[in-house]
């Protein structure tokens, strides 16, 4: 884990925020390799969610949103979690995660649970009054459920068919913990499923495949992935189902997504609420029903951390020790790195010439300083699975050398079949 966090920092996937004032309250910033692999999770889960389907639609709701809202989805009175405080040393813990012992110091004097909410409360507006209150949404859900009906006016969709959404979404978390794992801040990437009620068990089954088998896909390995189904106890209060898909993190298995079957709590909750009818009318059969829902819910910031922690070993090339990064290319932050040899003035622009070709289709770098073996290693290290090198040879052949980062095998390519060549290699 130390080795994950170091190297987040080190080479510019995550900083803790506001470092130059010490930091801010375990919240993170996410830099240039960050913000690339961020972006690149987020979309592998939209082109599987959404691209690649007929039955789901996009959405991107505001995160500034109306209290009542949150009276309707019971997360103004449900969603907390149990404080104590240690009466020794004052360290505040979430009840439910520690032994009945303070964490920090030991003690068992701990004041009695209190039930604190998570979500954080602002003012829209130049008054701070009750009037004026607003949430930052706690989770990206609620905006595909006050959406239903505007959605399915306008999208020719009718159950079962999904509304999908990616985001950031804010909790208080009493303490945040592991690195990225647990913040105040972080990316949710929800959809939720509308079904017909009796075709939910189906669905839920299917999604929990479905979602098990994005994260194999995109290369973690199956003995560090389970499915574990919520006992009764767990359940939450809407729920008639869940399954998390769990990662085997440094410090045990946790949840990476939780899948669940949501029944038609919410569309009714925000009925009642709101006096709108959230329902779906079948013209064919003249049925009128209020769909069941089927929800997998996963966090993109954590899911990141977890395709690093899988991805990150450390092994041997030619007697020299390496850290390697095995992503898999679609997560990779750059595709491709391109390499002078050397700084020399003729083999530079024939670089340039060569990353102005590839730039169009892949996230690309160009190194230019240290040996060629350091910036190998270099790229190794942040998982670059092809390094592109223009030699003095170059000059003459029209020909550059491709490294593969897993193999280190380096065959010749001529640069006009280069463009062919690494897309045959992305798309595997
Ligand atoms: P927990 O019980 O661990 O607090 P949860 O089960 O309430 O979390 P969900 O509401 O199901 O979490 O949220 C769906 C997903 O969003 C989680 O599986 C996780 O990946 C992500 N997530 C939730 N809270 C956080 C957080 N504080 N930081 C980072 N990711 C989060």
């Amino acid at each position: 884990m130390e080795k994950i966090v170091n190297l987040c920092k080190r080479r510019g996937f995550i900083f803790p925020s506001a470092e130059i004032y010490g930091g801010f309250r375990s919240t993170y910033d996410y830099g240039p390799l960050g913000a690339l692999m961020l972006r690149n999770v987020k979309e592998a889960w939209w082109l599987s969610m959404v691209q690649l389907r007929d039955d789901v639609v996009g959405l991107d709701a505001a995160i500034l949103s109306s209290p009542r809202i949150w009276e309707a989805s019971g997360h103004l009175k449900n969603f907390t979690d149990p404080l104590v405080e240690c009466r020794k040393c004052h360290e505040r813990s979430r009840a439910d995660k520690i032994d009945g012992k303070c964490p920090a110091c030991g003690s068992e004097d701990l004041t009695e649970a209190k039930r604190f909410n998570l979500m954080f409360k602002t003012h829209a507006g130049p008054v701070e009054d009750e009037g004026a209150v607003a949430y930052l949404r706690p989770e990206t859900a609620q905006g595909m459920f006050v959406n239903f009906a505007a959605v399915l006016n306008t999208s020719r969709k009718k159950p079962p068919f999904g509304i999908a959404q990616m985001g950031k979404s804010f909790r208080n978390e009493i303490t945040p913990q592991n690195f990225v794992f647990r913040t105040r801040e972080f990316e949710q990437m929800e959809m939720e499923f509308f079904v017909p009620p009796e075709e939910s068990p189906k669905w839920y089954e299917y999604w929990c495949n479905e979602r098990f088998q994005w994260y194999v896909d995109l290369g973690i390995a199956k003995d560090r992935l389970r499915l574990r189904p919520h006992s009764a106890e767990e359940l939450s209060h809407y729920s008639s189902g869940t399954s998390d898909v769990e990662f085997l993190f440094p410090w045990g298995w946790d949840e990476l997504e939780g899948i669940a079957n949501r029944t038609d709590y919410d569309l009714l909750a925000h009925t009642a609420v709101s006096g709108e009818p959230l329902e779906f009318f079948d013209q064919a059969t003249s049925v009128r029903y209020v769909p069941h829902v089927i929800e997998p819910a996963a966090g993109a910031t954590r899911t990141m951390m977890a395709f690093l922690i899988d991805a990150y070993e450390e092994d041997e090339v030619a007697g020299e020790r390496r850290v390697v990064l095995r992503l898999d290319p679609r997560l990779a932050p750059y595709k491709v790195a391109v390499l002078p040899l050397s700084k020399h003035v003729d083999l530079v622009p024939v670089a340039r010439e060569v990353l102005a070709k590839l730039q169009p289709l892949f996230m690309c770098e160009l190194d230019v300083t240290q040996s060629i073996g350091r910036r190998y290693r270099r790229q190794d290290e942040i998982g670059t699975p092809w390094c592109v090198t223009v030699d003095f040879e170059t000059l003459s052949d029209r020909a550059v050398t491709v490294r593969d980062r897993d193999t280190t095998e380096q065959v010749r390519v001529g640069i006009d079949g280069l463009v062919a060549e690494l897309a045959g290699r992305y798309r595997g």
